[in-house]
């Protein structure tokens, strides 16, 4: 089982007979802050960039899926040292090799064509560049005075993006790209926090400053509610939408359960009707209830499914709710000419939250939201005085962190390195190949396709023919007990093709609109690596009939 060889000891192990020569002084200090000139010194740095990159570059090769039949249990049990020596330890370039040899093997390979089953995988070689450039400069955008050129470039960026969504004509952006006093969007840590922004932004706009009261960001949501004759503040998101929604509902005050969800029609959209319904219930029962905003999903993190965002925009416009669209996933969608269409009213959008480190393919972490109001980030405006001055490019002023890094660097240079049309065939490949699966997956009889793909991601799976053809004639108990044995069955078969480390699919729990199933396991499958084909999809298919053929044939023997 445990077959780690000398060489490639976790770094939990230890050096003694080195760590003697190591010592912590002045000298050695002078040493890593400063860069000595010389050639020796500079083939040192060129040694240690290479490592790195071959080193990894070998790992990303050699292995695919969850590597290692190391279990977690073994793993942790070599890291439980909680002391920090005294002396150093250990010299960069060993600690460059623990990190290859000893940590990347038990890591998970993300970037292996046969992962399918994550928002996680391949980025571009030239991204470990660029986040090396970042990295060296260490600018801090929260202020000018720490980024200078680098906060007039994330500026750049993001008017590139808002105009990418919402197509403003040429005069919009050159009066806001530079400007100091507004603000098309703003850099996040992720997804998460670029939900948390938009929604910031509608409650305090929503709970503003009136007669006799401050606004919400300064009285806090107690007086505010009072101030405003309100006592909820609700979000309506379909059933599919992220946790992050009902996370930032807990940290602004409103309460996640303030979050409610919308049912989805037969192609895993929000349910129009049951939104309006929902809506005229609320205004007609609870009059001090009021909504905070709808949001619409463009690529549902289960599903990749794209609400209806038009007819969401017009219910929004009509009642004046404010309309987020969650396109962390989707948003890059926006660079194919042919799948554009798909994204139709995110420009109706008053706020869109998307990720850099999904499908723009850019390391972690990159969260970015927009707004379609230059002014709508006012409402978050802060102005320590030592750090932002008002009407200044200092970005920390409109921004939930403080310092954060340059990501605005990476990006800019990616849509140069791949240009719009470079994205493009990577969204296109996505929609395409998983079109190709869903075809495949109807083809083979052990398989049912559970959600069709609009976009790169689509749910299916395992259940032989003989138990579909009962399940489709049994009565509604007697399908929800043939729906759990299914459940476990797919439970296993996923755990099972995960643990032999050859590909990997991931799993989650859905509810379908006929609802007589009950909570139902599927199988997920995102296309996002462009080295994934359908011949690595066959291979993986072909894998789960065989180790459900050969291992679980017992689960698959529901007795009538
Ligand atoms: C991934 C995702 C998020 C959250 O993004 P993080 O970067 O993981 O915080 C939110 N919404 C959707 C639709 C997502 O796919």
């Amino acid at each position: 089982m445990n077959k780690i060889s000398q060489d490639d000891r976790a770094p939990g192990a230890d050096f003694r007979s080195q760590a003697r020569e190591l010592v912590a002084n002045r000298e050695t200090l002078r040493r890593i802050f400063i860069m000595r000139e010389d050639d020796s010194a500079r083939e040192t740095l060129v040694k240690y960039m290479e490592q790195i990159l071959f080193g990894l570059q070998d790992f990303l090769q050699r292995h695919v899926g969850i590597t290692e039949e190391v279990p977690l249990k073994e793993l942790s049990e070599r890291f439980m040292d909680t002391t920090i020596g005294r002396h150093p330890e250990k010299k960069l370039a060993q600690v460059i090799t623990d990190l290859i040899n000893g940590i990347a093997p038990y890591a998970v390979n993300v970037a292996s064509p046969y992962f399918v089953g994550h928002m996680t995988s391949a980025i571009p070689f030239f991204m470990v560049h660029l986040s090396t450039i970042v990295a060296a400069l260490n600018q801090n955008v929260v202020k000018i005075e720490t980024s200078k050129v680098v906060s007039i470039v994330e500026k750049q960026v993001l008017a590139k993006i808002h105009r990418l969504i919402y197509g403003f004509p040429e005069d919009f952006y050159k009066e806001h790209i530079q400007s100091g006093y507004t603000s098309l969007g703003g850099f996040v840590e992720d997804g998460t926090l670029a939900n948390l922004s938009a929604l910031w932004v509608a409650r305090n706009r929503l709970l503003g400053p009136k007669e006799g009261f401050a606004g919400v960001e300064q009285e806090g949501i107690a007086r505010a509610f009072a101030a405003h004759g309100v006592d909820r503040l609700v979000v309506l998101i379909s059933q599919l939408g992220h946790y992050s929604l009902r996370k930032s509902a807990g940290v602004l005050g409103l309460g996640s359960d303030n979050v409610l969800a919308i049912g989805v029609d037969e192609h895993n959209r929000m349910d129009i009707g049951e939104l309006t319904s929902t809506l005229g219930h609320l205004a007609k029962t609870e009059p001090r209830t009021r909504v905070l905003a709808v949001v619409g999903i463009s690529g549902a993190t289960e599903t990749g499914t794209v609400d209806p965002l038009g007819k969401i925009a017009d219910i929004c416009q009509e009642q004046g709710i404010h309309f987020h669209v969650d396109a962390a996933w989707g948003g890059p969608t926006l660079f194919s000419e042919k799948y554009a269409r798909l994204l139709s009213g995110i420009e109706r959008a008053d706020s869109v939250t998307i990720d850099g480190h999904k499908q723009f393919y850019m390391p972690m972490t990159c969260g970015m939201v927009y707004f379609k109001d230059p002014e709508a980030m006012d409402a978050i405006a802060y102005n320590a005085r030592y750090v932002a001055r008002p009407g200044s490019v200092d970005l920390g002023i409109r921004s939930l962190a403080g310092s954060r890094p340059s990501t605005s660097l990476i990006l800019d240079s990616a849509l140069k390195i791949m240009g719009a049309q470079g994205y493009a065939l990577l969204i296109e490949h996505g929609i395409e190949t998983a079109a190709s699966l869903a075809e495949e997956i109807e083809l083979r009889e052990n398989f049912q396709l559970m959600t069709r793909p609009e976009l790169n991601i689509l749910t299916y799976r395992y259940c032989p023919p003989e138990i579909q053809k009962h399940l489709a004639t049994a009565g509604p108990e007697e399908a929800l007990v043939i729906n759990q044995a299914l459940n476990e069955a797919n439970i296993a078969l996923q755990r099972r093709q995960r643990e032999a480390g050859k590909s990997f699919v991931s799993r989650t729990t859905l509810r379908f609109p006929d609802g007589r199933n009950g909570l139902t396991v599927v199988l997920r499958v995102v296309i996002m690596n462009p080295m994934t084909h359908m011949g690595i999809l066959r291979e993986i298919l072909d894998e789960q009939e065989s180790i459900a053929a050969r291992q679980l044939p017992e689960s698959f023997r529901i007795e009538p």
